[in-house]
């Protein structure tokens, strides 16, 4: 069934090494078949043309006129060759900035040369996810789809609404009852998403929406989806770009559903595997406390990737715990608040391959550092501001060095999540709350209260 054949240059394999089983990309699966494992897109690099040197990549600005050049995810596109040039979809995503920011680095205690935001709020629907759905919309076009789900904590539903009729895809979209941020609601609503609210959380809207796409045949736009993690990996390439093509000493990354950190640490693997990087970053994931899965499994359970062979009986435990607690998770970063990570097995190899970290982060720290790069910065929704106050953390154990350089992943756009920030301004009396001063409608009044 579907069996990869050895002609094609792109296939899909499966993760579990005792599997390994291999399917071609014209199939539509999400799941290994065999032994239920995630699936990788992997290349016949002898088959691929690739740019001698990284920088080769950045002659394409000079075409950006061809649309393809003009995308940031496809202008590495030799990169995730997978499909025809023709089925590529592109909305001009990836025109996103790696901004040095001294000011923040200052307020977290580093070096101020040394500290780089990835602002992935530039992207068409204001989050990274657009990265992944150009990639995953275009091997949606190039096996036929005419419907697409996903199950979200927001940003996906926003960006799969945008995508589908841009590409003229019915769509679907799965939330939990009363946990979306409203920017991103107010996105897949305006999009013309079908949006259906489950009484649940998002691990619950994972759950239905696996079923339902396998059900109605519908194409999956989750991150168990290996073609969307393909266009996330060109976040990494853009870092690498934009700092005249070299390596960050550190990645430092929110992890939520943990498809980010897993397509980034292909992305390293390949690059390093063709002789196109010299050294692979460390990369650091932080999670929320209230939502520290892949924290507590691997800090203090001892989780690893372990040459794929990744000690399930701890997962499935610890899983049936949070069934047993009835637990369901809880942080104001709304889009990393996830308790079953999808991704967690290729999270744990990303680990492997980039001498990985995990830490979290309380809300608390989440929003004084949200604060710290809306003051200092170009803004950022909550999750994004993990990387921020993960940092931080990691500067005072002096994990991270002063000298070392690193690259805060800034997943999202501030106006994502409006209600947090006037939340945490007004009301709530933060290290550094701006609240509105109110004033009576009297000119001298008002004249003595500026400063
Ligand atoms: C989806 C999302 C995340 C979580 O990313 P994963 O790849 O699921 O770990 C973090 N921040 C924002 C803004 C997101 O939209
Ligand atoms: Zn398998």
């Amino acid at each position: 069934m579907g069996k990869r054949k050895h002609t094609d240059a792109a296939y899909q394999r499966c993760i579990n090494p005792d599997c390994a089983a291999e399917f071609d990309c014209g199939q539509t699966l999400f799941k290994c078949p065999e032994c239920g494992e995630l699936l990788d897109a992997l290349y016949d690099w002898d088959k691929v043309e690739v740019p001698g040197k990284m920088s080769d990549f950045g002659k394409r600005w000079a075409t950006r006129d061809n649309r393809l050049d003009f995308s940031g995810v496809w202008r590495f596109r030799d990169m995730l060759n997978f499909c025809a040039d023709s089925h590529k979809v592109t909305i001009g995503e990836g025109q996103t900035i790696l901004q040095q920011n001294c000011a923040v680095a200052e307020q977290i205690g580093m070096r101020p040369d040394r500290l780089y935001l990835q602002y992935e709020g530039l992207n068409p629907s204001g989050s990274f996810k657009d990265n992944g759905m150009a990639a995953a919309f275009s091997h949606a076009m190039m096996v036929g789809a005419k419907s697409c789900a996903c199950a979200s904590t927001g940003n996906t539903s926003a960006s799969v609404a945008l995508y589908a009729h841009s590409c003229g895809l019915r769509c679907t979209v799965f939330i939990g009852s009363g946990r979306i941020a409203f920017g991103k609601l107010s996105q897949a609503m305006d999009y013309g998403a079908q949006t259906i609210q489950i009484q649940g959380d998002f691990d619950d809207c994972m759950r239905q929406v696996q079923d339902v796409c396998t059900k109605l045949g519908l194409y999956l736009l989750n991150s168990l989806n290996p073609f969307r993690l393909e266009g996330q990996k060109t976040i990494m390439y853009r870092i690498i770009e934009q700092l005249g093509w070299e390596v960050p000493d550190w990645i430092i990354v929110p992890g939520g559903n943990l498809g980010n950190s897993s397509a980034f640490g292909k992305a390293f693997y390949e690059l390093k595997e063709l002789g196109l990087i010299e050294r692979i970053p460390r990369m650091a994931i932080i999670n929320a406390t209230g939502a520290d899965t892949l924290n507590d499994l691997v800090n203090n359970k001892k989780l690893a990737w372990n040459d794929g062979k990744v000690d399930q009986k701890v997962i499935d435990e610890y899983y049936a715990d949070l069934t047993a607690r009835n637990f369901s998770p809880h942080t104001c970063a709304s889009a990393i608040e996830i308790s079953r990570p999808v991704n967690l097995k290729k999270c744990l190899r990303t680990i492997d391959i980039c001498d990985g970290i995990v830490r979290a982060v309380t809300d608390e720290e989440i929003c004084d550092a949200k604060a710290i790069v809306g003051k200092y910065g170009l803004g950022c929704e909550p999750a994004s501001a993990a990387t921020i106050a993960g940092l931080r953390h990691l500067i005072t154990e002096g994990v991270v060095g002063t000298d070392e350089r690193v690259a805060c992943v800034l997943t999202g756009h501030p106006l994502k999540d409006p209600n947090v920030t006037v939340n945490y301004h007004k009301d709530k009396q933060g290290k550094f709350s701006n609240a509105p001063i109110e004033a009576p409608n009297d000119l001298d009044e008002i004249i003595k209260l500026i400063k």
